[in-house]
């Protein structure tokens, strides 16, 4: 297929905002597209599947570079223009119409050597791959037409705005595939899928097939594939090495409405306050974040022990938690241990962790996601050879009571965890959603997760350094990020002292993707924590609310752009604050 054909319909995606006219127009191309594959990781700017480590990682000033060797324009000059328009998308078009004016004869780009090119270069490494990297864009830019190399820096910057959520593209695949067994009904004239109730459940119901199975494997164009040939999505197989959504938690008011939804007796466990980790253990071993990376080298010590005290294969859950002196310490203290690329042995001799393990999902070629929870306890209980401050099973006990309950919460804090876990214990094990078979109870702190998408240049003693934050929340109905604020206080200035303004530079300078004057937007990646003192309805943001007064609490490592609050939460706080008169 020609990578004109994608374009054309990044083009129609981009001209509407609706999202059921995008459902439409992406369900019919998915019906006729060969490569589908690789064409739906492409409709969503990505050349590789969710769970896949790899990334890109081309910085902004590296396509500058790209660009002047396809048309030959001077470096200063792509940047000045850039940072006139701001969007060097945008630049590399109306470069490129130059450019093709002079060269009419080349060829037509396909999907395939746009994939290719593009999964080549993070296997490029050492001395001059930068180069190679530059090259292997350059040769792409050389035969793109103006809207293509529009598309491909858009790509390559994974940016490609052309507002598809996830949702929207899990729903196209439901169109294209089962769009007569779901009783798709798209009107087009009026923008309405127009369903019974009945005929919603039935269609609710391919929906979340197709969900599920994405849950599990984490691979849209596995998943498009399978619908497309008819196969079983019902049971797509877990596959050890290739990590798993992990199944989120709700959070209870307290423990009786912890009871109250995953019902009596329960499970009550420990809530540690470290970080996720899925692990698979086969020939090899490989360990997982929350956000599925891959953390594997960065933790010897836990792959020793894994090694040592599990029995079989099998892919396991667990928390991470940092410990000192028989005590556990809150998770920063360990959190640098995440991202650590040398001293790896040093660390995890300054930072010891214990392994708490909480769940298993795979065990001796068995899938255990449908087993209720109390048989896969037991299955844990065979399989983890137990070792003090080293890997244990989470601290459990399984009561009705809620006094025996709340004991049991309150010598989890004294411990130094974090709150407790009430499991249902015939809950199964659901990947990627808070379903509610687990509910956390943790002391009230009213602080928010959002993402950095933005921030502004500092004058002055702050001049080399990003100096205030504009932070988002997720809207889940279109997959977007939507602003919440501007975040400038708890940040400080040496870096001994915590997060620093220089490390958040350094974090986001490489995320840049727009300039404009002293502002910047950033690709929304780094996660941080911050508390407010409360949040007023305002037109400045694109939420609709603003955070008074933020305050950054924590940077989160751990937590991937998908994980942090919405703009429902945002909403329900709002409201919550109306009922004590706040809300201005
Ligand atoms: P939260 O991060 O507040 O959404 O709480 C859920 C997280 O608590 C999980 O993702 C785990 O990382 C962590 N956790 C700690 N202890 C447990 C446990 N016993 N069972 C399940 N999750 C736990």
């Amino acid at each position: 297929m020609q990578y004109s054909v994608l374009v054309g319909v990044y083009e129609q995606l981009e001209a509407t905002s609706k999202r059921l006219e995008k459902t439409f127009i992406l369900s019919e191309f998915l019906k006729s597209a060969d490569n589908l594959d690789k064409v739906v990781l492409l409709v969503q700017g990505r050349v590789f599947p969710n769970w896949d480590q790899r990334e890109l990682g081309m910085a902004a000033k590296l396509l500058v570079k790209a660009l002047s060797l396809a048309t030959g324009a001077a470096l200063d000059k792509i940047e000045s223009v850039w940072k006139e328009t701001g969007d060097i998308g945008t630049v590399a078009l109306e470069l490129t119409k130059k450019k093709s004016q002079a060269t009419l004869f080349s060829q037509p780009l396909s999907v395939q050597k746009v994939f290719d090119n593009l999964q080549k270069i993070p296997e490029l490494e050492g001395l001059g791959s930068v180069d190679r990297k530059v090259q292997l864009v350059a040769e792409l830019l050389t035969s793109a037409s103006p809207v293509e190399a529009k598309y491909i820096i858009r790509t390559i910057l994974g940016e490609l705005r052309v507002g598809l959520g996830e949702g929207t593209v899990r729903d196209a695949i439901v169109w294209a595939f089962f769009g007569d067994k779901a009783g798709v009904k798209y009107d087009k004239a009026t923008n309405e899928l127009d369903l019974s109730d009945d005929e919603r459940m039935n269609y609710d119901k391919y929906v979340v097939l197709v969900q599920e199975a994405l849950d599990v494997v984490n691979d849209f164009g596995e998943v498009a594939k399978i619908a497309k040939e008819g196969g079983d999505l019902l049971n797509v197989s877990l596959k050890i090495g290739k990590p798993v959504k992990v199944m989120l938690f709700k959070k209870a008011k307290d423990i009786k409405d912890g009871f109250e939804n995953v019902g009596k007796p329960a499970a009550c466990e420990f809530k540690y306050d470290g970080f996720r980790l899925q692990i698979h253990k086969f020939a090899k071993i490989r360990l997982f974040t929350r956000r599925l990376e891959d953390v594997t080298a960065q933790f010897p010590d836990v792959v020793q022990r894994i090694a040592k005290n599990v029995k079989g294969d099998c892919i396991i859950d667990a928390e991470v938690v940092g410990i000192e002196k028989g005590k556990y310490l809150p998770f920063q203290s360990i959190s640098q241990r995440i991202k650590r690329k040398y001293d790896i042995e040093e660390m995890s001799r300054k930072f010891p962790v214990e392994v708490n393990v909480f769940d298993v999902l795979f065990c001796d070629g068995k899938n255990l996601l449908k087993m209720p929870f109390i048989e896969r306890r037991k299955i844990l209980e065979k399989i983890i050879i137990q070792v003090p401050f080293e890997i244990k099973l989470a601290e459990e006990i399984i009561t009705d009571d809620e006094s025996v309950a709340e004991k049991f919460y309150r010598s989890s804090l004294l411990a130094g965890n974090e709150g407790m876990m009430m499991k249902n214990l015939q809950g199964i094990y659901k990947p990627g959603s808070r379903v509610g078979f687990g509910m956390k109870v943790k002391p009230t702190m009213d602080t928010l997760e959002v993402v950095i998408v933005g921030a502004e240049r500092g004058e002055g003693k702050r001049g080399q350094w990003l100096a205030s934050f504009v932070v988002a929340v997720r809207d889940p109905e279109t997959g977007e990020f939507v602003e919440v604020g501007r975040v400038g206080t708890g940040i400080k200035e040496k870096v001994e002292e915590g997060v620093s303004f220089e490390q958040l530079t350094q974090l986001l300078q490489p995320l840049i993707i727009e300039e404009k004057g002293r502002e910047v937007k950033v690709k929304p990646e780094i996660v941080i924590e911050v508390d407010y003192e409360e949040i007023q309805k305002s037109p400045t943001y694109s939420s609709g609310f603003a955070l008074r007064f933020p305050r950054l609490v924590k940077l989160r490592e751990d937590r991937s752009p998908e994980d942090i609050n919405t703009v429902d939460d945002i909403r329900d706080l709002a409201e919550s604050q109306r009922g004590r008169g706040e809300l201005k």
